[in-house]
């Protein structure tokens, strides 16, 4: 290690997300050292539309964070309409602030040490420079360092890799309430994207998301006020916040370097899910470090679920034709119950 060094753990986590503070929690929890950076004064708010599925996080989460539950997904293109119902909610909204809140208060009760307010600014081999909330520098040494730090992580770039799959996202939380929630696929505004509505109780999330490489996000944005205005929503401009969503996963061990979440990749090109996928991974990363034949089955499911979408945006990629075929063929097969909603999602 070169120069003096302020501070010295076994595992340095960057990224205090959800796949940041499940890696914390697994790694502390089986009594490792463990420090995690988070360059946000305070942990968990992100842009997101908060959903959360049932067969992957709603029902490890308590009762107290879900806003809302859905038994009944309305899915709508321009000229079909399909209900989708079960028996148990499919799909449930969350608070992002409360989410990160509950799982930080998980992880340090485990006993993993989070410092917030502390951005990471340059990785060497084994030392990292951070900086805090008050401008000052210090140097921090660590054994393995692992990579929660989203899409555009710093990590990531640091080991060489590209990000040319990239989703984006723009989302508003307004205070109106909804009963339904919405999933709009409209090719014309918004490609094999789509929009949504995601009622949290009294609020409600609006957005819209797409492939980067499908639409610039001015037009994203002009495409989105106008469709939400024939909703007989108003959404005022300055309330979108856009988010991109890192899809390219090429791996996620590179020597005493680890990727989870964002960072390695790994959301649904899809449908811009993401938070199952960091939470997985960040526990699959833990129990590699724990345990090298570790088999990470989870892992692996995942990532054959991501190809899978994948191939569905190959396909709905090609022509604004073919991609119009095919989200009304994907809502008839809904509607008919051909097709099962979980397929959409990234859990099993
Ligand atoms: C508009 C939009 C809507 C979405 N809606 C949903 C949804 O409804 N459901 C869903 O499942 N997913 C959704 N997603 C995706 C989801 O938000 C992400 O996939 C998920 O948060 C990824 O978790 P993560 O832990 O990998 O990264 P993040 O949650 O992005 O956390 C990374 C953390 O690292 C920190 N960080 C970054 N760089 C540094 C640095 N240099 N030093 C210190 N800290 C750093 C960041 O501040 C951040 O807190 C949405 C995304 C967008 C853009």
């Amino acid at each position: 290690m070169v120069g003096s060094v302020d501070r010295e753990t076994d595992i340095l986590i960057i990224g205090g997300g959800p796949g940041g503070l499940a890696c914390a929690q697994e790694l502390a929890r089986a009594g490792r050292e463990v420090l995690l950076l988070e360059r946000k004064a305070e942990i968990g708010p992100k842009v997101c539309a908060g959903g959360i599925t049932w067969s992957g996080l709603l029902q490890h989460v308590p009762e107290q964070l879900i806003q809302q539950a859905f038994p009944c997904q309305h899915i709508r293109t321009p000229e079909q309409h399909a209900q989708v119902r079960a028996d148990q909610p499919i799909i449930a909204t969350v608070d992002r602030r409360e989410l990160g809140q509950w799982m930080a208060a998980e992880a340090e009760a485990a006993g993993a040490r989070l410092l917030a307010g502390t951005r990471v600014r340059s990785i060497a081999a084994d030392h990292l420079l951070a900086r805090t909330g008050e401008q000052e520098t210090c140097t921090i040494g660590f054994r393995q360092l692992i990579g929660a730090d989203g899409a555009n992580s710093l990590v990531r770039r640091s080991l060489g890799l590209s990000s040319r799959l990239m989703g984006v996202g723009l989302n508003a939380n307004l205070p109106l309430v909804r009963e339904q929630m919405e999933w709009h696929l409209n090719p014309a505004l918004f490609r094999h994207g789509y929009a949504w509505i995601f009622p949290h109780g009294r609020t409600l999330s609006i957005g819209a998301y797409v492939d980067r490489a499908a639409m610039p996000l001015a037009r994203l944005k002009a495409n989105l006020i106008s469709w939400a205005r024939q909703q007989q929503i108003t959404i005022p401009p300055e309330q979108l916040r856009a988010g991109l969503v890192n899809y390219d996963y090429q791996g996620h061990h590179f020597a005493n370097r680890w990727l989870v979440g964002e960072a390695a990749g790994l959301a649904s090109g899809l449908t811009g899910e993401g938070i199952y996928p960091a939470i997985v991974s960040g526990r699959a990363v833990a129990r590699l470090i724990l345990d090298k034949t570790y088999p990470a089955d989870e892992l692996t499911r995942m990532i054959r679920k991501q190809h899978r979408h994948h191939r569905v945006i190959a396909w709905a990629g090609r022509t604004p034709r073919l991609c119009g075929l095919l989200m009304n063929l994907l809502v008839l097969l809904l509607r008919i119950k051909v097709l099962d909603f979980r397929m959409l999602e990234m859990a099993d």
